[in-house]
């Protein structure tokens, strides 16, 4: 019996092998492997397919997100509102400008950050909300709106896991100041190896990020700031460029996945699946369960993702320690009980294999075996 993984890229890349090995090998014969026309063309194409007049690719969702905190002149003293529950990048990048991530609870059923505590901690020093569309399911972008454009705080979204999420007929990072993008391999639209984007709106903002993202620099061997080499490889463009014509189809087949693993898993008790959001549409970059159980909800998680695993089915933990309780964040002075939502959270959820190419049958295996492993339990 051959095991599930969590994630499988293989397939992907079986279904498309020879129109990328083309636009690579294109790639490789033309010489130019550092920006360029295939760069700029990929830019041209994201952009569009957000529908933000502007996109600057860099190289990671990390520097994405980096270069949007240092366009806006956010740095020492400022402070952002993000959620604990996401991955570090989120906040070391606030923290990595020098400015204090400020952490406010998320959701129960959304993951993401509530829109409702986020007022509470507004102070002076506060410049920007940092949503993230978390697991691909979007954040309420309409109440984050509204409460940033009455502090005049800017909103910069974290769409690394939802790439062609929408809400309210939107695109999510066409929504608030800044968009900023992931292309690792393991996201919606995923390159083979690094990638990020940012995009806006805002003629000025994209013209700073690219100086920024250029060693600070507009014109070559002339700076005015300090900056960062952060560029997308010409490689990675032409692959994306040419992922990202499948990528509504791919988004359609995850959905249809959670739609199915929706309905098989209603009739488990123990389980509480996610849900779908009202106002947008999520890509479910990740399918993520609760276990729910009065006591050590972490001891009975451990016990079922080992008996899946003897099953062949492999899960995930995202995440398994909000960010507040992190080591790295010790200083901030968050002591365990500041979150809970998140914390308990952090302690049920289980992410099951989620990838469109993952086939019916292997479906059916991973509820049959969650099942398996509660009734046993
Ligand atoms: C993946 C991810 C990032 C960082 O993207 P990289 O391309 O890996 O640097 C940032 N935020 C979230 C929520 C992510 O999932």
């Amino acid at each position: 019996m051959q095991s599930i993984p969590p994630l499988d890229l293989t397939e992907q890349y079986a279904a498309i092998a020879a129109e990328l090995n083309a636009a690579v090998l294109e790639v490789l014969q033309s010489g130019r492997y550092i920006n360029g026309p295939v760069v700029d063309a990929f830019a041209e194409d994201f952009a569009q397919y957000i529908g933000t007049p502007e996109c600057v690719v860099c190289n990671s969702g990390t520097d994405a997100l980096y270069l949007a905190l240092r366009v806006l002149d956010i740095g020492p003293g400022d402070e952002v509102i993000t959620s604990p529950f996401t991955f570090i990048a989120t906040a070391e990048t606030i923290s990595a400008v020098g400015a204090t991530p400020v952490f406010v609870d998320i959701e129960p059923d959304s993951f993401n950050l509530d829109p409702e505590l986020i007022e509470a901690v507004i102070s002076p020093r506060s410049r920007a909300i940092m949503p993230v569309h978390l697991f691909g399911r979007p954040a309420d972008m309409s109440r984050i709106n509204a409460i940033a454009t009455a502090h005049r705080l800017y909103v910069i979204e974290d769409c690394a896991q939802a790439t062609g999420a929408q809400w309210q007929g939107q695109k999510v990072g066409s929504l608030g100041h800044v968009g900023c993008f992931s292309f690792f391999p393991s996201k919606n639209l995923g390159a083979c190896g690094d990638g990020g984007a940012l995009t806006t709106a805002d003629p000025a903002i994209a013209a700073t990020a690219r100086m920024l993202r250029e060693h600070g620099s507009r014109e070559r061997y002339y700076h005015e700031a300090i900056g960062i080499n952060s560029r997308l490889d010409a490689l990675q463009a032409a692959i994306l460029r040419i992922k990202l014509q499948h990528l509504d189809r791919w988004n359609a087949r995850r959905a249809a996945i959670a739609d199915e693993y929706q309905r098989l898993l209603a009739p488990i008790d123990q389980v509480i699946p996610p849900t779908a959001p009202q106002a947008g549409q999520s890509v479910w970059n990740q399918y993520t369960i609760r276990l729910s159980a009065a006591a050590s909800d972490d001891d009975l998680r451990q016990r079922v993702r080992q008996q899946l695993q003897q099953h062949g089915v492999n899960t995930m933990i995202y995440y398994p320690l909000p960010l507040h309780q992190q080591q790295v964040y010790a200083a901030l002075g968050y002591g365990p009980g500041s979150f809970p939502v998140a914390e308990q959270t952090a302690r049920q959820v289980l992410s099951l294999p989620m990838f469109p190419e993952l086939l019916p049958e292997q479906q059916a295996r991973v509820v049959y075996s969650l099942k398996d492993a509660l009734l046993q339990r």
